[in-house]
């Protein structure tokens, strides 16, 4: 039972995988992290060869004419190369990333091959003269932690070493020695080095998923936020906003205005005779006539920096910046005409119809302006139209 339960937990450790729709991202970002350490590793290579080569022609005695030093020299050559290959690799894929995540990954895997079977083959060479088996130790594991493996990748690329590792031990041993040690040592340092693939892999992927999960609910989070603001700043009747909307957010919007000094119209508008309709037909067909209007209003009033709002009951106020005083009076004539030839019945009201009144101002705005001010401006104009007869708009003397 407990031997099933640790092979399952194995298993679990080579296969973990993300969800389908995650994937993609998931390599694409280990590529572009792959790229980078690759590129400043492959430079760090490419000196420490460099500096070996010299030290192997120049330095150490016989130079290149001592057999030995040939062959590390040309091993040398073939770290140095595999190392150019690599930083030309990363310069050239760095660019188009998200397109070649896959090859990068691969060429990333095929290249720290060529890696460790240089560490190999030094290795086993070094066996000619010394049981050490430091270089071999020194590349599994710095590949381990530098490359970023599938566990798989890392066990079969890894295990090949250690295979070949073992299986030629003999061969380059000047005489047959007793040293299990190298072959325990190789092998623990290759198993270790697996697992350290694995962890980083397996981390590195539960912490993209966690990530996901975190941002998709933020977004979900702010998704609603805005939604619930959305709804807490609008009338319910009508989907206008209502009164919220002009405390909480008007005064930014006015700030930004007053900056600007933009020339900013002010509407009010009030269905006449509202009393009588809601004696005559009721409060939910009163509801069902506001929200008509307001429709309608919306219909005609709706533009680009404009803010429509339900004020009161059967109150509504336009705040629009940026239009001149005059196309926007023809809308608002257009809007109250449109409304009386729809013919609503309002039949117990001095004129038979449901009809709008609106008083309207257009100021440019400056810093010392208040926007209660220029409401209140607007009402006044409102009432005057009251007076007069309704069924009109007033427009203040300044505004055409
Ligand atoms: P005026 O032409 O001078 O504007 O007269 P009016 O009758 O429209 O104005 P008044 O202020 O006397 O009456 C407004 C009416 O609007 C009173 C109220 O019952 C009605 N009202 C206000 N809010 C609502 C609402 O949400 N639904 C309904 N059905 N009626 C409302
Ligand atoms: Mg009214
Ligand atoms: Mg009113």
């Amino acid at each position: 039972m407990r031997m099933q339960a640790m092979t399952d937990k194995l298993k679990r450790v080579f296969t973990k995988t993300l969800p389908e729709e995650m994937r993609q991202e998931f390599e694409t970002e280990r590529a572009a992290h792959t790229l980078r350490i690759c590129k400043y590793l492959s430079v760090v290579v490419m000196v420490f060869e460099l500096f070996n080569m010299y030290m192997m022609a120049f330095v150490r005695d016989g130079g290149l004419s001592v057999h030995s030093h040939r062959v590390y020299f040309v091993l040398y050559i073939f770290l140095f190369t595999i190392s150019l290959a690599g930083f030309v690799f990363c310069l050239i894929f760095e660019k188009d990333v998200d397109r070649h995540a896959g090859l990068c990954l691969k060429l990333a895997v095929a290249e720290s091959g060529l890696f460790c079977l240089w560490g190999t083959a030094v290795t086993l060479y070094d066996q000619r003269v010394t049981e050490n088996v430091s270089v071999y130790l020194c590349i599994v594991l710095s590949v381990s932690v530098f490359v970023s493996y599938r566990p798989w990748e890392a066990m079969i690329v890894l295990g090949i070493n250690q295979i070949i590792l073992m299986l030629l031990f003999p061969t380059f041993q000047p005489a047959p020695t007793n040293n299990i040690g190298n072959y325990t040592n190789t092998a623990c340092a290759t198993i270790m080095a697996v697992l350290i693939a694995a962890m980083r892999y397996n981390n590195g992927l539960e912490t993209f998923h966690s990530r996901k999960i975190i941002v998709s609910q933020k977004e979900k989070i702010e998704e609603m936020n805005r939604k619930l603001h959305i709804q807490v700043l609008t009338d319910e009747l009508t989907r206008l906003y209502n009164r919220r909307y002009l405390k909480e957010v008007m005064p930014q919007v006015w700030e930004q205005f007053q900056k600007d000094s933009r020339q900013v119209t002010f509407v009010m508008i009030d269905i006449d005779n509202f009393k009588i309709y809601n004696d005559t037909y009721g409060h939910q067909a009163g509801d069902d006539c506001i929200a008509l209007i307001a429709g309608l209003l919306k219909s005609h009033l709706d533009m680009p920096d404009g803010h429509l709002l339900r004020y009161g009951g059967e109150e509504f106020l336009a705040i629009i910046a940026g239009k001149d005083g005059k196309a926007i009076a023809d809308k608002v004539n257009k809007a109250r005409l449109d409304l009386e030839q729809r013919k609503l019945e309002n039949r117990q009201a001095p004129f038979p119809y449901v009809t709008i009144s609106a008083g309207m101002v257009t100021q440019t705005l400056d810093p010392s302006m208040r926007l209660e001010h220029c409401i209140r401006q607007a009402d006044i104009l409102l009432y005057q139209a009251k007076q007069k007869g309704k069924n009109q708009v007033i427009i203040g003397k300044d505004t055409l």
